[in-house]
Order: C-alpha cells, then sequence, then structure tokens
C-alpha cells in the first residue's frame, strides 16, 4: 500500500471533492505573511509537493508540482514510481482518490491500473467526501466492511471475545508526514530552488531512516520476549492512531 499527499496546500482553498465541512484548517494551512525580497523565492507560488510513503512512514517518493497537482499529474507521477506492473502497490491511498480514478477511467489508463491496483482515499478524508457519490463509496472506501476489501479491514477480538473490526494498515502515513513537514513550511517557502530541493530531500531521508530504525529497535524488542509468541505487531502501524475500532 501506498500513501499519496500532497505537502503544500494552499490557504482557504476549496476542494471540489470535499464536502464543505472538509474545510477546516490545519496550523500548517495558515498563510503565511508576504515577504518580498528580490533575492528570494517562494516556492508555493510555483509548486505543490507531493509524497509518496509506505504505512508504516518510509517516504517512497516525491515531486514537485507546477502550480496545482492535478489527476494528470498524480498518475503519472504514479506511474513513474510504478513503471511495471510487479512493481505498483494493491492500494493506493490518496486524499482525492475519487477524482483520480474517474480521471483514469476517463483517460483509459485504469485499464492497466485495474489489474494491480486500487484506489482508495485515507481515512482522515474519507468522512469529508460525500455520501451520495456512489464511485466513491462502492470503491475508494479505506475500510470496507462488507468483505470486499479482506486485506484492509481485520477482525480482531477482545479481551471478552467480541470480535471487532479495526484498520489493517494505517492510511493516514502521508498525512501524519504532511503535519510534520507542515513545521517547515515557513522556512521552505523562503527558500532558492536549489536548497529548497535540498533541505526537503534530506528531511525526508532523515525522517525514513528515523522510522526504520524505530521498527528495528521493536523488532528486537519482539524477538526478545520469546514466550510471547501469540502478540505480533503489524508493521509499524500498530501504535499510530489510524488503528481506531470502526
Ligand atoms: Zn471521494
Amino acid at each position: 500500500m501506498s500513501g499519496f499527499r500532497r505537502v503544500l496546500r494552499r490557504p482557504g482553498e476549496t476542494l471540489p471533492w470535499e464536502s464543505a465541512s472538509a474545510l477546516h484548517a490545519q496550523p500548517h494551512d495558515e498563510d503565511m505573511p508576504e515577504i518580498r525580497h528580490s533575492n528570494y523565492f517562494t516556492p508555493r507560488r510555483f509548486y505543490c509537493v507531493e509524497t509518496i510513503c509506505a504505512p508504516c512512514g518510509v517516504v517512497i517518493a516525491w515531486a514537485k508540482f507546477a502550480n496545482a497537482e492535478s489527476p494528470d499529474n498524480i498518475l503519472q507521477f504514479l506511474q513513474t514510481v510504478y513503471p511495471t506492473e510487479e512493481s505498483r502497490p494493491a492500494y493506493i491511498c490518496i486524499d482525492k482518490a475519487c477524482l483520480v480514478l474517474r480521471h483514469s477511467i476517463a483517460n483509459g489508463s485504469w485499464n492497466m491500473w485495474r489489474k494491480t491496483s486500487r484506489l482508495i482515499v485515507d481515512s482522515y478524508h474519507y468522512t469529508n467526501h460525500k455520501t451520495t457519490d456512489f464511485l466513491c463509496r462502492k470503491w475508494c472506501n479505506p475500510a470496507p466492511t462488507d468483505g470486499s476489501a479482506p486485506n484492509l479491514v481485520i477482525v480482531e477480538y477482545d479481551k471478552d471475545g467480541i470480535p471487532h473490526y479495526k484498520r489493517a494498515f494505517n492510511t493516514q502515513a502521508c498525512e501524519q508526514l504532511n503535519a510534520w513537514l507542515g513545521g517547515f513550511d515557513s522556512i521552505l517557502r523562503r527558500m532558492t530552488v536549489g536548497n529548497f530541493n535540498w533541505f526537503l530531500h534530506t528531511m525526508l531521508s532523515y525522517h525514513s531512516l528515523m522510522v526504520i530504525a524505530k521498527q528495528q529497535q521493536r523488532s528486537d524488542n519482539t524477538s526478545g520476549r520469546s514466550d510471547d509468541t501469540s502478540h505480533s505487531e503489524s508493521d509499524g502501524d500498530s501504535d499510530d492512531d489510524d488503528d481506531s475500532d470502526m
């Protein structure tokens, strides 16, 4: 599974695939006071940044798009990162997966993607998508409980033996990455293009190394408990918010 998310979002932007209740601002969405200086670029005017990351949080790829992210840009980015059928993840989580899916069906690329992958909305944004959108509800639900996507939903039993559904993956890895990167927004906005690229790439590399180190630590701890074989932690997503019961 891959998550996919833009990093820099323009303040106050209305997104056509979201209902009105989705328009709550995150702290990093606040507009920054404009500083005019001939030596500075303000990258947010020119690009938005997209990341692809694994559910554990490791960043797989990032790219800058000119002006805005369009479904076309997203599909091209995915095509570049996953050029072959074997390389493609079974699920790709995008905040506007339904829009990208529609576009992919319309331009014919879905004939290729449908063989390997399904586009789903991350659980954070899914609640704000229109409930009347049949395509979105039918194909982009991040955790359908009708048995149509058994890899996305697992059944867990509580201490009383009562079963309940649980998300099998963290679909919000990119959202969490986004929130963390948001702290660097004001720095990034004032960088030259070269510094922007270097800084972002370095930050994402360090972030991924940290995630991998934490995984290693957790797996060392788990293997140390030789008598605890009944408890196995799923890859990296056992300790985040997205594991909440549904
Ligand atoms: Zn939708």
